[in-house]
């Protein structure tokens, strides 16, 4: 009995099989009611008792190896059937799921589009800075209220090192290497040391924009605000400057524009008042201008400055700042259709 099995071991170890009807035939001869291995189970019973256990562990051995030999080459037949015969090449294929650009980028890249058509290229300087070119350079005066007034990240054992609080050093770090005509644009992040809530963060995105060189008036700027305001939030916007203050512009202006939610005629996003403000700007104070190495007896200039999150939150009402920064893709995937 020993030797019978011994063989269909061997039998079991070369099955090959070239279709399913041969596979078939295959588990009937060995596995089925009648096949090999049952007529030797119904044998075993005349086995004698010294050697039971011998037999009965071989007898084990080949059940096992014909089932599994069985059902591997069942199972290559599976594959095969999906590889050729049974696949579709006409189905269309399963749809490649995209990522989606997060909204404060594509909002970025829609302001830096519309800024480099008008000739600006895009500049970009260091998050951590020194304070001359976040300060001092920009007409910050040493004991000058701004400073406090932004609540900076200052490093503790270096004074001089800051996280830039806005994205003016950029403009500075320009000035000092290059002379006019200078017309950039400063997209970057900046910090500032407030509590987080769903209308500040400590970090921010802002895009600042410069032009400098003879002759540059306030008219200028104020062609440029309406343009930008007229292509970001549609042709029939309107703008409206109101005096303010900055160091390093003088005069300086916050730009508001006629409420896009709702259309000018009040809500409670613009308070009913029918207007938002988006942006800060002005003329380049001379005295920034001569601490950058620019003779500002020959040559004028104007900047300007908005928060990237201001302008995503107008155009699409997110009303918790704290979004931007979470990673829910819920929330991204909103914007899928957006670019
Ligand atoms: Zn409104």
């Amino acid at each position: 009995m020993i030797a019978k099995i011994e063989q269909l071991l061997q039998e079991v170890a070369a099955l090959h099989a070239s279709n399913a009807e041969e596979l078939e035939a295959l588990r009937i001869k060995y596995l089925s009611k009648k096949g090999a291995i049952n007529d030797l189970m119904a044998d075993f019973r005349n086995v004698p008792a010294e050697l039971k256990k011998e037999v009965g562990m071989k007898l084990n051995e080949l059940k096992n190896k014909a089932q599994e030999t069985i059902s591997a080459l069942k199972e290559q037949f599976e594959c095969q059937n999906n590889d050729s015969e049974g696949l579709d090449l006409t189905r269309t294929a399963s749809a490649v799921k995209l990522g989606t650009r997060h909204p404060l980028s594509i909002v970025r890249n829609e302001i830096i589009d519309i800024f480099a058509r008008l000739g600006f290229s895009i500049a970009e300087g260091p998050e951590i800075e020194d304070d001359w070119h976040v300060f001092s350079a920009l007409n910050f005066a040493e004991d000058h209220p701004a400073r406090d007034m932004q609540d900076t990240f200052f490093i503790e054992s270096h004074p001089d090192v800051v996280l830039r609080t806005h994205t003016s050093s950029v403009q500075s770090r320009v000035m000092e290497t290059s002379q006019p005509p200078i017309r950039i644009i400063c997209p970057g992040r900046v910090y500032r040391n407030e509590a987080i809530s769903y209308r500040a963060h400590c970090f921010f995105h802002q895009v600042e924009a410069l032009y400098i060189d003879k002759n540059v008036s306030f008219t200028d700027l104020k062609q440029v605000l309406l343009l930008f305001a007229k292509e970001m939030f549609g042709a029939d916007t309107k703008i409206r400057l109101r005096p303010s203050y900055f160091p390093f512009t003088e005069p300086s202006a916050e730009m508001d524009i006629s409420c896009n939610i709702c259309g000018g005629k009040g809500c409670p996003f613009c308070k009913h008042t029918g207007w938002v403000e988006i942006l800060g700007c002005g003329m380049v104070d001379p005295n920034v201008l001569d601490s950058n190495g620019i003779d500002s007896k020959i040559y004028s200039g104007y900047a300007l400055g908005m928060g990237v999150e201001r302008i995503t939150n107008l155009k699409y009402q997110v009303k918790d700042l704290r979004m931007f920064s979470e990673n829910d893709t819920r929330f991204l995937k909103e914007f899928e259709a957006a670019y």
